[in-house]
């Protein structure tokens, strides 16, 4: 399932408890002592529900295995706000030695027409591949594929097809009718995707998504159902505040950082994001500033700043008036940002040395030509 950047103040919406009572979504707390709060995307509730990943945890404590399956619809470039959803998925297979299925779903690009042709996709898959195995993630546990060319994802969709209405997925999707075809069938594409591993490995999976993209896993475990297929678990999380306040958008350059941004864009871009400060600095020494809706300190908070002891200094330097956003805050998130990015880039060279070892099918580097 691909990532989405649409629910970082999921639990401000009004319906939030309404949701996930009527869904089946449990908050994570009660499951926090099995998993651990050693990684701050659980301590500060990053990861903020689940549905199922306590079935997960009985099998890890029986030494079974499981599989993580998160997709990603190959699109221009990676940005911070991705890094959430796979530094998860990179922890918790490190914790748990799973395997992590990963499939560059081209097709859901093509069906919802944001490309032309799925040959174009087909070097963005390669790129985004290369940026998201940079993150540091060891070969020998990722499965990743290009969906489109993958023809047992294709033979469990069609299989898959034949368990739900047009009505249903109409209805579930918001669906007016007029789309075409393929906007509704990739559903099982997409139920495939999710499935495989349980189907063709004997392990059950875990996907981690937004909020606001649980529609497609229930649809997904009603196929499961159908099926007699184990169900399908799901974590649930927050992303990074987009730069300007509301939600990340790969589409609004202003609103975050790629992974590929020069340094000064980047300096410029975060001189520029929304904070929580006053108007002048002397109103802010003075009266101190507001952490709760800055941009800056979300992204202290749910990434960069992982010692609790330095997030609650920020916190309090910020309300008493001691730290400037302009003169404090911003250059150490800069320094945090350009810092990650050396690491790297650095760790890039390796992966496109090695990158078919990362893939279940043969990788055509040529397409990246002097890139
Ligand atoms: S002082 Fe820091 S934490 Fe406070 S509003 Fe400014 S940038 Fe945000």
């Amino acid at each position: 399932m691909n990532q989405s950047t649409e629910s970082h103040d999921i639990e401000k919406r009004e319906d939030y408890e309404q949701i996930l009572k009527e869904f089946g979504i449990s908050k994570i707390d009660k499951i926090l002592p099995r998993i651990g709060t050693e990684h701050l995307f659980f301590r500060r509730r990053v990861v903020f529900a689940h549905r199922d990943f306590d079935k997960i945890l009985d099998r890890v404590e029986k030494n079974k295995s499981f599989a993580i399956i998160s997709g990603r619809g190959p699109s221009n470039d990676l940005h911070f706000g991705h890094l959430i959803l796979f530094d998860l998925i990179r922890y918790l297979q490190d914790k748990y030695s799973c395997q992590y299925f990963l499939p560059f779903s081209d097709d859901e690009k093509y069906v919802f027409r944001k490309v032309d042709t799925l040959e174009g996709t087909y070097k963005l898959a390669i790129q985004n591949a290369i940026d998201i195995f940079a993150i540091g993630f060891k070969p020998e546990n990722v499965h990743a594929y290009v969906s489109s060319i993958t023809p047992r994802i294709h033979y469990l969709a069609l299989t898959f097809s034949i368990n739900q209405t047009y009505n249903a997925v109409k209805a579930a999707l918001g669906l007016t009718g007029e789309e075409n075809v393929g906007t509704s069938y990739y559903t099982f594409i997409q139920a495939a995707h999710i499935l495989q591993p349980t189907v063709d490995h004997d392990l059950p999976v875990v996907v981690p998504i937004g909020l606001d993209q649980d529609v497609y896993m229930r649809l997904t475990r009603d196929i499961s159902r159908r099926r007699k297929i184990t169900l399908p678990g799901s974590l649930y999380i927050k992303y990074l505040k987009g730069l300007t306040g509301g939600p990340m958008s790969s589409s609004i350059e202003e609103t975050c950082v790629f992974l590929r941004d020069e340094p000064e864009v980047i300096k410029k871009k975060i001189m520029n994001a929304l904070t929580g400060g006053r108007a002048t600095i002397k109103e802010q020494r003075e009266l101190g500033a507001n952490p709760v809706i800055c941009t800056v300190f979300d992204w202290f908070r749910k990434y960069f700043v992982e010692d609790d002891e330095e997030l609650q200094k920020i916190e309090t330097g910020c309300k008493s008036g001691d730290l400037i956003c302009g003169l404090d805050c911003k250059p150490k998130l800069i320094e945090k940002i350009l810092n990650y990015q050396e690491g790297y880039n650095r760790r890039k060279k390796d992966v496109i040395k090695n990158i078919d070892k990362y893939f279940d099918h043969e990788v055509d580097l040529s397409v990246l030509g002097s890139d």
